[in-house]
């Protein structure tokens, strides 16, 4: 039977990357994007935003849409203090058995709490199931027209607080127009964004940071 692609990455993270080192698993990951596959993670470039602003806010909780394959889960469990928690959600198990691999290949299982299910299910249980009180960082990087209605939602579920992040990707290409509308005008957020480029290509794409407000 033929392989899938996120087994495909697995393997390569396998054979290049060293256990127990997640720099060497995020290289193996864009090495095999670069030259074999186009895949859907933050990639290499927008990844050094993303790490930038990781070291900047210096989270405590972070809560990850989207998890695909664990890349940029990788990424950014790897950047966390000590007995930070990263909560990263994924609906598709097939991913989700890839991604947990590519996490402990990584050597990043106790940082790291993968949900398996929907957002917009999970997000309104969040405090009584994982004891969570606010994130101080949201990375959105899950289906284009989600977010935001899960920004809404985390903001009725109380899980923001005053100064808390929202980091979204792909917010140009493919492009979340409503999610941009809504944080760039609304009074309960400051907003910026950071140009850059659709992973592993030359097309524009970029990051959106938000502030909440409260
Ligand atoms: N953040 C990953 C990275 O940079 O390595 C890439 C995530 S990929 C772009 C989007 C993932 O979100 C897919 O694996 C998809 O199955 C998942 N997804 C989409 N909508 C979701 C939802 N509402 N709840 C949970 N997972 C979702
Ligand atoms: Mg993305």
């Amino acid at each position: 039977t033929q392989s899938t692609r996120p087994q495909r990455m697995l393997a390569a993270v396998q054979k290049n990357a060293t256990r127990g080192d997640p720099r060497s698993v995020v290289k193996a990951i864009d090495q095999f994007c670069r030259q074999k596959e186009w895949a859907m993670n933050v990639g290499d470039e927008k990844g050094c935003i993303l790490d930038s602003v990781v070291s900047e806010v210096n989270p405590a909780t972070v809560l990850e849409l989207g998890t695909y394959c664990g890349y940029s889960t990788v990424r950014i469990a790897s950047l966390l203090p000590p007995h930070a928690k990263l909560i990263t959600l994924e609906f598709n198990p097939d991913n989700a058995v890839i991604a947990r691999q590519v996490i402990a290949w990584a050597g990043l299982e106790d940082k790291i709490q993968l949900v398996e299910g929907a957002s917009g299910d999970w997000i309104p249980k969040m405090k009584e199931e994982f004891g969570v009180k606010t994130f101080d960082l949201v990375f959105l990087d899950h289906w284009k027209d989600r977010y935001l209605p899960d920004t809404k939602l985390m903001e009725e579920c109380g899980l923001l607080r005053k100064g808390s992040i929202l980091l979204a990707d792909n917010v140009i290409c493919p492009g979340t127009p409503d999610y941009l509308e809504y944080v760039r005008n609304s009074p309960r957020y400051k907003s910026q964004y950071f140009k850059s480029h659709l992973e592993y290509t030359k097309v524009e794409d970029g990051l959106e940071k938000s502030v909440f407000l409260g």
